[in-house]
């Protein structure tokens, strides 16, 4: 089993560069009709967006009243806060998407974090073959970290570890949870109606590895409190990544589903949002949205994580150019064999081909031309191509400010002082994605929105926040054990 580090890489983020369909000339009447079609179609409008924002505030209210609802809303068991004079050296496992993360967390008091972290590529057989081989890799993968960054755990001792596992989990306790469903490309066998704790735990016991699983945290739940030891003011974590989700402060009271006892008046709330409109009433479905989701492998589910989330936008952009070929309406009828195969035309191309302002548009030409072996493209074609990646990406971030905004009117957290975390790849490289949500939020509640609420990147939150939660925990254990 190989756990090769992976070097990660530094993309700095550039602005969106906006073409005006309108500015296009178009070969043929029947080109014209169909880019407007698409604009159409793909365009959440102000009123859209407030309607999906409300429906989005129905789904919270349902899921906060019971189990089995479309909104998850998963009480985290996260309760209490830190106050930066923390001290003590952590452990953070994050999976859950694209890599795995091992991640130490050296908290030295005063507020300050140092951390280490190695990546590692998760193997696509691995996603989908036996549960216990996936968890076997995870602790390899952990192992090896601590070689190489010689941890020693002397004795009987054991370092803490928070397991950022950012999948559906009906949490039973800080460090307990099983497995609802399985998402963003992952289908292990064995695992669903499970606890994902004991898996890794046996597997760091059967290699001897002397870690304990302390917490068991939500990606979002971990960037939320990642980003709060910084900012205190913090209501929200979201994560813009392979997939989108969100987690946010919520009144125990109206947790009316919450039957555990509770030493705050608060908890973090892991909302589990990719799966909202399962029962497609409200969002804005496609034809090559609907086309995406029947080939996923998990169909009929995650429906707005499907429009929004870095694994999907890239097909779903490949779905619309496939159809502007087969009219021939687009590359002369010609489709190359890259993009004829599912998943190639990546989401970091749009932001690329997003930047690109350059009159001929020829960075968008390199990628077609180069990466996707189009043996000739016209100024038209890319043009085009242009319009259409820009059209599924403002979608993804009006999407994402429509169940932002359900979230702050919920809380009525938008009418002080808020800050949003955000992690994750979408957010922090895709062009104007948080100049488009921002607008998304004015048009709900008014300029004022922009004096109280910020966004900001918690980058790599998520392993952070699984250490802090793993001291958390730590501190409420050492606390009961001291009221006993
Ligand atoms: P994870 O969700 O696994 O924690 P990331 O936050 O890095 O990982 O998100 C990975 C996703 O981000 C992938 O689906 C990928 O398509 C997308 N992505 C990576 N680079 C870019 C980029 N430059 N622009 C837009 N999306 C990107
Ligand atoms: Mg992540």
């Amino acid at each position: 089993m190989s756990s090769t580090p992976i070097a990660s890489k530094i993309i700095p983020k550039a602005a969106r560069a906006h073409l005006d369909p309108t500015s296009i000339e178009y070969t043929s009447d029947k080109q014209r009709n169909a880019v407007a079609a698409l604009v159409q179609e793909f365009t959440v409008t102000p009123q859209l967006l407030k309607d999906i924002k409300d429906n989005f505030i129905g789904g919270m209210q349902k899921g906060l009243k019971k189990d089995g609802e479309t909104l998850a809303m998963i009480p985290s068991y996260v309760m209490g806060r830190l106050d930066g004079t923390e001290v003590g050296s952590y452990l953070a496992l994050d999976v859950g998407g694209t890599n795995l993360r091992v991640v130490s967390v050296h908290l030295t008091g005063g507020g300050h974090i140092n951390t280490r972290q190695t990546k590692y590529r998760i193997d696509e057989s691995l996603k989908v073959g036996d549960a216990k081989a996936l968890f076997d890799f995870m602790a390899v993968c952990v192992d090896s970290f601590l070689d190489e960054h010689e941890i020693v755990v002397r004795g009987d001792s054991q370092i803490e570890l928070g397991f950022t596992f950012s999948f559906p989990v009906l949490q039973t306790s800080i460090n307990r949870g099983t497995l609802i469903s399985w998402t963003k490309g992952f289908n292990a066998h064995g695992l669903v109606g499970k606890d994902p704790v004991a898996f890794l735990q046996d597997a760091f016991n059967r290699r001897h590895v002397h870690v304990r699983v302390a917490a068991l945290v939500n990606d979002t739940v971990g960037t939320l409190l990642a980003y709060a030891y910084n900012h205190p003011e913090t209501v929200m974590g979201v994560i813009l990544g392979t997939g989108c989700n969100g987690a946010y402060i919520e009144k125990i009271p109206k947790i009316e589903k919450w039957k555990g006892g509770a030493i705050v008046d608060e908890m973090i709330i892991n909302m589990e949002f990719g799966a909202f409109d399962k029962e497609r009433t409200i969002l804005p479905l496609t034809m090559f949205d609907n086309k995406l989701d029947r080939k996923s492998v998990n169909p009929n589910k995650q429906i707005l994580e499907k429009m929004i989330a870095g694994m999907y936008l890239g097909e779903i952009t490949r779905n619309i150019l496939l159809n502007l070929i087969d009219r021939r309406l687009l590359f002369e009828g010609n489709v190359s064999a890259d993009l004829n195969q599912m998943w190639t035309f990546e989401t970091a191309y749009m932001s690329t081909i997003e930047a690109d302002n350059t009159p001929t548009l020829h960075v968008t030409r390199k990628i077609l031309e180069s990466t996707l072996s189009f043996s000739s493209t016209t100024l038209n074609d890319r043009q085009i191509v242009k319009t259409v990646v820009e059209l599924v990406g403002k979608r993804a971030a009006r999407l994402s400010a429509a169940a932002m905004a359900g979230i702050l009117e919920h809380t009525g957290a938008w009418k002080q002082k808020a800050a949003i975390g955000i992690d994750g790849s979408l957010f922090e490289f895709y062009p104007s994605f948080d100049t488009d949500i921002m607008d998304g939020l004015e048009e709900v509640f008014g300029s004022e929105v922009r004096q109280n609420v910020s966004l900001g990147l918690a980058q790599d939150g998520s392993g952070v926040g699984a250490a802090l939660c793993a001291l958390l925990a730590a501190k409420h254990a050492s606390k009961d054990a001291s009221d006993n």
